[in-house]
């Protein structure tokens, strides 16, 4: 992608990073409208919503009062509402004035990274990563800097993020469980993060901030429980969206949630608020508050897409497809029978399925699905999925 010169320079270095993003989003617009297509590409929904969703938004349009509709920032109920769901979720007693509501997941990255980075600053991301990570990093002011995963276990590697640090590293972002990998970080791993960021924060004599972007927390597999990077780490920003649990990332809400061990949280609450006006009024829709605590009771149905999960495993393995089974999050990450996997998503796309290639989220040779496509997709994919597989397997994979 080129962008004329008159543009700012954030956005010049930030059409860079999103370059593969923006291929995929032209390949996207090319086939969305075709008819039957089965549509893995990305984690938008293809059932209707959550009745409870609906009423909900109803419910709450009806103004009670003048205020209704009035300039909304982080509201009274809306935060205790939260506050309450996480002492009781992670046995922590969160304080309602650590809760600092934001427009979704995006904002709650933006303004968290606005609110600690300074120009000069590094920020880690793990690679692969979420695609926007690190214009987000550019757009504060910072250098990203990739600090690649095991590629066996899809587990951190401590030992790349340990080689990425340096004085200048002022935070690290993590996304557990893991888009793309479905990786859930286990304790172990979370504990011995902490102990280096916390001697590395001590080396270098400024703290590291670990941005925990659980924006799939609620989406988790197998009846397995959910370690937050946050319980780990005292200087950490819980970032959260509903955009996954509800399925609606159409309606902005989500909140940065600061820990009570987070030291100087006076100051750090008043960092994101200032961050929050500064990045454009970062802070949810009125209504969106008003509902929030009836929405903070509804989830879509975990087990329906631990289905699907198992379901399209199965099926993909048994054409002879190697996939992992994810541990959450809502996508497979199969291996690509070719290994250009744009080639083999255009193969896929003349079987009218469309999926995301694992070049985009720096993971080449793969190609990610989206279990949030309905029953009847993944039932009409699943023999174009094989005349695929037998097509890409005429032309041999080079070693
Ligand atoms: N983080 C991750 C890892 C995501 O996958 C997404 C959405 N795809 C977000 C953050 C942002 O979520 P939202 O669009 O709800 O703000």
């Amino acid at each position: 992608m080129t962008t004329p010169h008159a543009f700012s320079q954030v956005i010049k270095s930030a059409s860079g990073a999103l370059e593969p993003f923006m291929r995929f989003f032209t390949f996207y617009d090319a086939h969305v409208q075709t008819p039957d297509l089965s549509d893995f590409a990305i984690g938008n929904p293809h059932d209707m919503p959550l009745q409870g969703f609906v009423d909900a938004l109803q419910r709450w349009c009806v103004p009670q009062n003048k205020d209704w509709f009035a300039y909304k920032m982080s509201e009274e109920g809306a935060r205790t509402a939260v506050c309450n769901t996480l002492r009781a979720w992670r046995g922590i007693p969160f304080e309602a004035d650590d809760i600092l509501m934001t427009n979704g997941g995006f904002a709650a990255i933006a303004v968290a990274l606005n609110a600690v980075v300074s120009p000069g600053d590094e920020v880690i991301f793990i690679t692969p990563p979420w695609f926007f990570y690190e214009a987000l990093i550019l757009a504060a002011g910072g250098g990203p800097v990739r600090a690649r995963i095991n590629p066996a276990t899809f587990d951190l590697d401590l030992e790349a993020i340990s080689r990425a640090i340096t004085r200048r590293t002022r935070a690290i972002i993590v996304n557990s469980p893991n888009n793309p990998t479905g990786k859930i970080y286990p304790p172990e791993t979370l504990q011995a993060l902490a102990d280096l960021l916390t001697e590395a924060s001590a080396r270098h004599g400024q703290p590291i901030y670990l941005l925990s972007d659980e924006a799939y927390s609620r989406i988790v597999y197998d009846g397995q429980s959910y370690p937050s990077p946050t319980t780990y780490y005292p200087y950490s920003f819980l970032l959260y969206t509903y955009g996954k649990t509800l399925l609606t990332p159409g309606q902005r809400l989500g909140y940065i949630a600061l820990p009570p061990t987070m030291p100087d949280r006076p100051q750090v609450r008043d960092a994101v608020f200032i961050a929050q006006v500064m990045t454009g009024y970062a802070f949810p829709n009125a209504l969106l508050q008003h509902a929030l605590p009836d929405l903070e009771k509804l989830s879509i149905d975990i087990e329906h897409l631990q289905d699907k999960r198992d379901r399209l495993t199965h099926a993909l393995r048994d054409i002879g497809y190697k996939v992992h089974l994810p541990e959450g999050t809502f996508y497979l990450m199969p291996r690509a029978p070719l290994a250009d996997d744009w080639a083999f998503a255009a193969t896929l796309a003349e079987q009218n399925i469309l999926c995301l290639p694992g070049t985009v989220v720096e993971l080449p040779g793969y190609f990610r699905l989206s279990l949030t496509a309905n029953d009847a997709m993944i039932d009409r994919a699943l023999p174009g999925f094989a005349r695929a597989f037998e097509q890409a397997n005429r032309q041999p994979r080079p070693a």
